[in-house]
């Protein structure tokens, strides 16, 4: 008697109970970036919690620093750009955390972040009614 048949016989006397398969609880599949300016990294990381629950910081994998939560729009420079690194951490350090920035009512269209640290100079002046001031 092989195993399936000895299991159906169960079955049916009711010596094994019938499981349900597990349904698996499907969570926000929502991963944000977690960016280090200490060894200028970025990681995508998932939290078992609603995204505005997720942190605003942790702890960098790489160096221990601290590492910041930049959301889902943000794309991390190249390592070895310096300028744009400067850049992202002039609007971090502005409030400017790669939010979505939508001036008008009721639109999807969101302002594009500047490219270059003398934009964003600018950028932070003309958009600091939506700078994010927040703990890390
Ligand atoms: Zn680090």
């Amino acid at each position: 008697m092989d195993k399936q048949v000895r299991m159906e016989i169960r079955r049916a006397n009711g010596t094994r109970a019938v499981t349900k398969p597990v349904q698996k609880v499907i969570g926000p599949e929502y991963s944000m970036s977690f960016v280090c300016f200490e060894c200028k990294t970025s990681n995508m990381r998932q939290y078992d919690v609603t995204p505005c629950d997720y942190p605003n910081s942790s702890v960098c994998p790489v160096c221990g620093n601290t590492t910041i939560n930049l959301g889902r729009n943000f794309k991390p420079p190249k390592k070895s750009d310096l300028a744009q690194w400067k850049k992202v951490k002039f609007l971090v350090d502005n409030g400017f955390v790669f939010q979505k920035i939508r001036v008008e009512r009721n639109s999807i269209e969101s302002i594009p972040y500047p490219e270059t640290l003398s934009e964003a100079k600018e950028f932070v002046v003309r958009y600091r009614k939506w700078a994010i001031k927040r703990a890390i």
